[in-house]
């Protein structure tokens, strides 16, 4: 299991998640590669450690336990993995 970011973070795209995560899975944060071209920003399920410390941080509720991804929007469950593929 992993967190995964979805729709809200999308023209929002803060980064306070990024500066929380204790193993710096979530990409692309701001002055990386492709940061200003991403609609939004993923966390890789393969590095994530589910610690839960990126859902409080993120001001818009976009961040769920991916079991918790609201029906809607359980299609970010593959964008998010996708974007590491
Ligand atoms: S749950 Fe923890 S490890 Fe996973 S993305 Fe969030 S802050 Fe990073
Ligand atoms: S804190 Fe939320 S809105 Fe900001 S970049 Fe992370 S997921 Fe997107």
């Amino acid at each position: 299991m992993a967190y995964v970011i979805t729709q809200p973070c999308i023209g929002t795209k803060d980064a306070s998640c990024v500066d929380v995560c204790p193993v710096d899975c979530i990409h692309p944060g701001p002055g990386e590669e492709g940061f200003e071209e991403s609609n939004q920003l993923f966390i890789n399920p393969d590095e994530c450690i589910d610690c839960g410390a990126c859902e409080p941080a993120c001001p818009v509720t976009a961040i769920f336990e991916e079991s918790a991804v609201p029906v809607e929007w359980k299609s970010f469950i593959k964008l998010n993995a996708d974007h590491f593929a």
